[in-house]
């Protein structure tokens, strides 16, 4: 295909960025905002020999599955790229993506039949209402073409800002808070961070919202290490009765990390508290906590069927956080040891097991791939038999190191509950644990980030050699999981 020129084309699958894909002369042609089931005039942009990009001009005959996006900027805005897929077909989209990794990254043979051969990955649990579920945003902050001051988010694959105040995933609170921070560097002539010459001051705006209490904290990233005005941004932010924290965040790094490590409290506590189930949360700037917080029960749930606790299990929760997982099942089991990276989070992770009265609880701070393997070395070395019922781990996107696998394969646990927001690394580290003695007995994915392409995955595993009666599953919460939606 030639650069420039026109086709007519039916898209006829989505790419896992979401473009649409459609073929021309045979030739496959990736298209951004273009959905399954769309007749569209595509203009060639990129040729890449073996496929090319093409722009949409025109839909010419829309999906039944085309929905109009909600939100004005969803099109340039990187943060969202499903909104023009119903949600039915989002739900869709991402089962698909699941079972298409298993396959073709992990070499399982799949089924799309909850009855076949092969692993099933079951509908994925959606929302009710999927919008203005995060709980958390972080804005970037520039200059306009005009020279004002803009917030937004960044458009694909740019740093361009594309300017929003008002994300159709965001809680409500942000709007007014972006209006705010904006005024107080108007009217005090506070600089927005230039990412070319690495000079002014705002960078980011973090905005964290408790939703059990409905209350926030605002939190400017700031480039150096004082906030001029502070106790007028203040005053401004607190005018509005929701906002219960207000801190800043020391980055002056000239990379895209978005937070520094410092952060600095000007009003309240600078952390907020939320509650899942019937724990409370406490959670600092720095900690990581989930942003979906309607989903992150019904996540959470599905990880609790998968352990079917007794009451005599020892767990050991990888990648804890600040130690939901641990601390939501630590009633059911004999004890829980938590392994978190960030030492703000295992701050947080020892506190909440306080504030919860959970004694049979431990958290640890390093690397996974380093406390897990020091643990069992040394219980090695003094006679012990270092073993555990069930292992959880939710690693990040890059998934779980190998280092940390090959001791989980040497500790044998009976299951392991693999929690993944990252379908491809969670089929190559599936097929690392079944040919270590592990078979896939459960993959239940969860929507926690609708409108957008991410899917997370809850994957049970039992280890096949050891004497344990497999139950086929049934879902004996099913309408524990309803009364939550
Ligand atoms: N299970 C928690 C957190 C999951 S997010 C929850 O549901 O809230 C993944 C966590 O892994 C983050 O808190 C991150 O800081 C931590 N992390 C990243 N790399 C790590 C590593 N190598 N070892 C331990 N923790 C790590």
């Amino acid at each position: 295909m030639n650069k420039d020129q026109i086709a007519d084309i039916v898209i006829e699958d989505m790419a896992e960025d979401g473009a649409g894909i459609g073929k021309a002369d045979g030739y496959p042609l990736f298209v951004k905002d273009a959905v399954v089931g769309d007749t569209v005039r595509v203009k060639v942009m990129k040729d890449k020999k073996r496929y090319a990009y093409a722009k949409l001009l025109e839909v010419l005959s829309p999906s039944p599955d085309r929905v109009r996006p909600v939100c004005p900027v969803a099109g340039p805005c990187g943060g969202c790229q499903l909104q023009a897929l119903s949600y039915e077909a989002q739900l869709a989209f991402k089962q698909k993506k699941v079972r298409e990794h298993l396959r073709r990254i992990g070499g399982f043979a799949v089924t799309e039949d909850a009855d076949g051969d092969g692993v099933y990955v079951a509908p994925v649990l959606g929302m009710d209402v999927p919008f203005c579920y995060r709980n958390k945003e972080q804005f970037p902050v520039g200059r306009g073409k005009d020279g004002g001051i803009v917030t937004g988010f960044y458009a694909g694959r740019t740093h361009d800002i594309i300017e929003t105040s008002d994300c159709m995933l965001s809680v409500p609170v942000c709007e007014s808070v972006l209006a705010r921070v904006k005024q107080w560097m108007t009217d005090y002539d506070i600089a927005p961070y230039d990412e070319e010459t690495g000079t002014g001051l705002v960078r980011h705006v973090l905005i964290r919202t408790s939703r059990y209490f409905g209350t926030s904290m605002v939190c400017p990233v700031i480039n150096g290490e004082e906030l001029p005005h502070a106790q007028e941004l203040v005053d401004l932010l607190t005018q509005d009765r929701q906002i219960i924290s207000v801190c800043y965040n020391v980055n002056t790094g000239r990379d895209n990390v978005i937070l520094g490590e410092r952060v600095v409290p000007l009003y309240g506590q600078p952390c907020i508290i939320d509650k899942i189930s019937d724990r409370m949360f406490k959670i600092s700037p720095l900690s990581f906590y989930q942003v979906n917080p309607t989903q992150t029960e019904v996540l959470y749930a599905v990880v609790r069927e998968c352990c079917d606790l007794s009451g005599s299990e020892v767990i050991w929760d990888l990648y804890c956080g600040i130690g939901t997982i641990s601390l939501y099942l630590c009633g059911g089991a004999k004890q829980v040891y938590g392994v978190e990276i960030v030492p703000a989070a295992i701050e947080d992770a020892k506190m909440n097991a306080e504030i919860n009265g959970c004694k049979n609880v431990e958290f640890f701070c390093g690397r996974a791939e380093e406390v897990l393997p020091a643990y069992y070395e040394q219980e090695r070395a003094q006679g012990r038999a270092a073993t555990a019922d069930i292992m959880i781990v939710d690693p990040p996107r890059k998934g779980c190191d190998p280092a940390l696998l090959q001791t989980m394969l040497d500790m044998t646990p009976e299951r392991i509950v693999y929690v993944s927001c990252d379908s491809a690394t969670l089929a190559r580290d599936l097929r690392i644990l079944c040919d270590g003695g592990y078979r896939v007995e459960r993959v239940q994915p969860v929507d926690m980030f609708p409108q957008t392409v991410h899917v997370e995955t809850v994957c049970c595993l039992y280890h096949q050699k050891k004497d344990f009666i497999s139950v086929p599953y049934e879902p004996k919460n099913a309408d524990y999981l309803k009364q939550l939606k």
